[in-house]
């Protein structure tokens, strides 16, 4: 029986962890949750669940009176101390945005199995993160379809024996729209994902194929891989997860039906695969299956975040930054859907290279970052309105 730590158990990834560990209660047991600011479902999941303790990382609202009965721990240094906590055997770390990395360490370094959903740790933190794997004797899973694809490819292999890994994307919503009509979108219709259901800012960045960026920068951590042995290629289907292709010309793929499911349920339970009543994969039903090259003039933030990557420091932390700002001002209303990637562009040419040694230039490049993007927000959203 191990222990599940759910950083984020109200959220998209988090609710389909509890569905996992639901159809597993054998295996699988939630020793703590935690929310950001959702207190009423969070209690909810305390009463279905009888966890040692729940966190809410913001103070809640002074009405709210929770029924559970049980420990509330309160504020984001909590959300360490659940990280880390001893009953904690594999840690789900599926909050959203950088707010993810300082827990991603500190299960890391307490030696726990860490099911890491956020990809922005990696990003902002990628060196910090796998630093705190060699210290603590941590094992770092993705909880990522993609690079739980690789990590299943690859099988142990030695990187040394990868000629390139290729990374799928499905395109999002779009696609196939002329990019003169990119000014029109509107947040409902970016939040309008065509295979895989996921929380709103991760959508909006499947939009824009930033979150194929940082998934390029999360694969260079994870398995070690140079920028130049990591391709991105648009499958609209989602059905092939990636692709790695070996020395000697042999290409392994990983395919199943596009659910979050599957890698959550891979993390917890590997190198075991229990038994999952799913109707049997029909590749007939799924054919045809396609692949396209990305169309990197119109979706910019590709690029933009692989250079990031490729120039490393505090490069990548600071456009993770300035892209979150730009999503949530385009969820919002308030930045259009072509802007995204113009902030992002503009922040990172004004931000200041600094080294990346400790968690505080992570910080330090997030909040310059968040500056510079806000500003450009607000720069624009007055030009548009004069
Ligand atoms: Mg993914």
């Amino acid at each position: 029986m191990r222990g599940v730590v759910i950083l984020g158990a109200t959220g998209s990834i988090g609710r389909s962890t509890l569905r996992v560990i639901g159809r597993h209660p054998h295996l699988f047991r939630a020793v703590a949750l935690t929310a950001r600011r959702d207190a009423a479902g969070l209690d909810a999941l305390a009463c279905e669940l009888e966890p040692e303790f729940v966190v809410l990382a913001e103070e809640p609202d002074p009405s709210f009176r929770p029924r559970w009965r049980g420990e509330w721990r309160v504020g984001r240094e909590a959300l360490v101390v659940a990280a880390s906590t001893p009953g904690g055997d594999v840690v789900v770390n599926g909050l959203v945005g950088v707010a993810g990395l300082e827990p991603t360490i500190a299960a890391l370094e307490a030696g726990r199995r860490l099911a890491l959903a956020n990809k922005e740790s990696l990003v902002a933190g990628g060196a910090l993160v796998m630093e705190a794997v060699r210290r603590g004797g941590g094992e770092l899973l993705p909880v990522d379809s993609e690079h739980g694809a690789v990590h299943q490819c690859l099988a142990g292999r030695p990187v040394e024996q990868v000629r390139r890994v290729v990374l799928t994307a499905s395109g999002g919503p779009f696609r196939t729209l002329p990019a003169e009509r990119f000014p029109e979108v509107g947040p409902t219709d970016a939040l309008e994902h065509p295979t895989w259901d996921m929380g709103a800012k991760i959508t909006v960045d499947s939009a824009t194929l930033a979150n194929k960026a940082l998934e390029v920068i999360e694969a260079h951590h994870l398995f070690g891989l140079p920028y130049d042995r990591i391709e991105v290629v648009v499958h609209p289907e989602s059905i092939v997860h990636s692709m790695v292709e070996f020395r000697d010309g042999s290409v392994l793929a990983q395919m199943g039906r596009p659910t979050m499911e599957v890698p959550i349920l891979y993390a917890l339970a590997y190198p075991d695969r229990p038994a999952e009543e799913r109707p049997p994969f029909d590749p007939v039903a799924a054919s045809p299956l396609t692949f396209e090259r990305p169309r990197r003039e119109d979706f910019p933030l590709l690029g933009i975040g692989v250079d990031a990557g490729r120039e490393g420091g505090v490069v990548p932390a600071a456009f993770n930054a300035a892209n979150e700002v730009a999503v949530a001002a385009f969820l919002e209303g308030t930045l259009a859907f072509p802007d995204i990637a113009e902030v992002v562009s503009v922040s990172l040419e004004r931000l200041e290279r600094t080294p990346l040694e400790t968690l505080a230039d992570v910080r330090r490049a997030d909040r310059e970052a968040r500056h510079l993007a806000s500003g450009e927000v607000e720069r624009r959203a007055g030009s548009r309105s004069a």
